[in-house]
C-alpha cells in the first residue's frame, strides 16, 4: 500500500492555494507534478556537473555523460530492455512518433499503396505524423473503430490488418477515455501479418509496470513529463535490429561517425537518433523519477490508482444527475464526463474557482470527439498523490458548479 500521505510532502505544489483552496490536481494526463528527488536531481545537475557530453575530456565532461548515459541504463532497467543502446533519448512522444515516420519516410520501406493502421482513440501525435507521411510515400492511413464504450473494433481491426499494413502504431491507454487497447493481443496479430507495431505509451507510462519486450512490438513511445519527470524529455524504445535497419531523421553533430564534404557516415545506436546536444538535465531528471517510482512500486501506483477512479465514477454518477461518462466501466488513469445541457467549459472554469483543476476540450483527440459527436469532455486524470480526498472535492465540486449553471 502506498503511504500517501508521506508522499504528498515530496511534492511541494501541492501545498499551493489556489483561490483560497487547497489545490485538487486532477489534470496529470496532460502533465504530472515534480516530487522533491526530480527537482533536487535537475538542481544538482547545474550545481554540480554541468557540461556537454561524449566528446569532452574533462572532469565534468565525463561525469555529465556518465550521468546521462546512467540514466540511459534507468530507463532500460524500468522498461525490462537489456539493450540501453535501443533506449534513444527524445523530446517527448510526440518527438518519438515523428522520428519513426520521418525515418521510415526515408527508409524506402513505405511505398505507394502501403497501409498504416491507427485506431479511433489516437491522440494527434499518432495521427498527424503518419499522415505526414502518407503525403510523403502516397501510403494510406487506415482507421480501426471503435464501440460505442470506447473499446476498439477487433472483428474490423482482423479486417483492416493484411499484407498491406506496414505499420500499426496504436496508443496503449487513451488519454481522452482511459480505454486500454488489448495491446499484447493486438501486437501479437500485426507481427503475424508482417507489420511494424508501435505503441505509444504516453498514458501507459505513469501507472503501470512496462515490460517492453513482453508486448512484442517494434517501438514505444513516452514523454517524461507525464510520469513526474521534466518537460522537454522522452523515449523512443525500438528494436536495435529494426533501429540498425533505419536511416537517421535528424542530421547534426553527435549522429555521424565521418563527416566529409563529400560524405556523412552514420553513428551506432543510440546515438544515430540523438543529433545535437540533448537534454542531458531532462534525461537525469527521467532516471530519477522511474528511482522514484520504482521505490513505490508500479502495482500498488496502478492499484491506488484504479480504486480513486472507481469511486470517482460511481460517486458522479450517483450525486450528478444528467453526467454521461465515456469509456468502458474499467478505466486507467483518466474519467471523461459530459453534463447534458452543460457546455465542458463552463463547468471546467467554474470547479477550478473552487481549487479544482481538470482539463475540458477535445484532449487533442478531434477525431474521437466527432466519432462520439461532441466538441469535447471534462476529464479528471489521476496521478499517485491523488486521495479519497480529491475525488470528494471533485464530486462536490461538479455538483455545485451544476446547480450553479441549471
Ligand atoms: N500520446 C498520448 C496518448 C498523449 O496523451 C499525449 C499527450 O497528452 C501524447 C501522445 C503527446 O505527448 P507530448 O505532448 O508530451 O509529446
Amino acid at each position: 500500500m502506498l503511504d500517501i500521505e508521506s508522499l504528498i510532502s515530496d511534492f511541494p505544489i501541492l501545498d499551493r492555494k489556489v483561490n483560497g483552496q487547497r489545490l485538487v490536481y486532477l489534470d496529470n494526463a496532460a502533465t504530472t507534478q515534480k516530487p522533491m528527488p526530480v527537482l533536487m536531481a535537475s538542481r544538482h545537475y547545474y550545481e554540480a556537473v554541468n557540461s556537454n557530453i561524449h566528446r569532452g575530456t574533462h572532469f565534468l565532461a565525463r561525469l555529465a555523460t556518465d550521468a546521462y548515459e546512467n540514466a540511459r541504463k534507468t530507463v532500460a532497467r524500468h522498461l525490462h530492455v537489456l539493450d540501453p543502446r535501443e533506449i534513444i533519448f527524445t523530446s517527448g512522444a510526440t518527438d518519438s512518433i515523428n522520428l519513426v515516420a520521418q525515418s521510415l519516410a526515408r527508409s524506402g520501406k513505405i511505398g505507394v499503396g502501403d497501409e498504416i493502421l491507427i485506431s479511433t482513440l489516437e491522440h494527434h501525435a499518432n495521427i498527424v505524423p503518419w499522415q505526414m507521411l502518407c503525403e510523403q510515400t502516397g501510403a494510406i492511413l487506415r482507421v480501426v473503430p471503435c464501440a460505442e464504450d470506447g473499446t476498439i473494433d477487433e472483428v474490423a481491426f482482423h479486417q483492416l490488418l493484411g499484407k498491406q499494413t506496414k505499420v500499426l502504431a496504436l496508443v496503449w491507454i487513451s488519454n481522452s477515455f482511459g480505454v486500454a487497447h488489448p495491446i499484447h493481443r493486438l501486437t501479437a496479430e500485426a507481427k503475424k501479418s508482417g507489420a511494424l507495431v508501435l505503441i505509444d505509451a504516453a498514458q501507459a507510462a505513469p501507472h503501470m509496470t512496462m515490460d517492453v519486450p513482453a508486448i512484442g512490438a517494434d517501438f514505444l513511445v513516452f514523454s517524461g513529463h507525464k510520469v513526474y519527470a521534466n518537460t522537454g524529455i522522452g523515449v523512443l524504445w525500438g528494436r536495435a535490429d529494426v533501429l540498425d535497419s533505419l536511416p537517421p531523421w535528424r542530421g547534426g553533430g553527435e549522429m555521424i561517425k565521418e563527416v566529409t564534404f563529400e560524405k556523412t557516415t552514420y553513428n551506432e545506436l543510440p546515438f544515430k537518433f540523438e543529433a545535437g546536444t540533448p537534454n542531458i538535465e531532462g534525461a537525469i531528471s527521467l532516471a530519477a523519477a522511474f528511482d522514484y517510482l520504482d521505490e513505490l512500486g508500479m502495482d500498488e501506483i496502478r492499484q491506488h490508482e484504479a480504486n480513486l477512479l472507481e469511486i470517482a465514477a460511481q460517486s458522479l454518477t450517483d450525486s450528478v444527475p444528467g453526467i454521461h461518462l465515456y469509456g468502458p466501466a474499467e478505466r486507467t488513469c483518466a474519467l471523461s464526463f459530459g453534463i447534458e445541457g452543460i457546455h465542458h467549459y463552463d463547468l471546467g472554469t467554474l470547479i477550478d474557482q473552487m481549487g479544482v483543476a481538470v482539463r475540458t476540450g477535445h484532449h487533442c483527440c478531434q477525431p474521437l470527439m466527432a466519432r462520439f459527436g461532441i466538441t469535447g469532455t471534462v476529464r479528471a486524470s489521476f496521478g499517485i498523490y491523488n486521495t479519497e480526498k480529491d475525488v470528494d472535492a471533485l464530486t462536490s465540486s461538479v455538483h455545485k458548479a451544476v446547480s450553479m449553471l441549471r
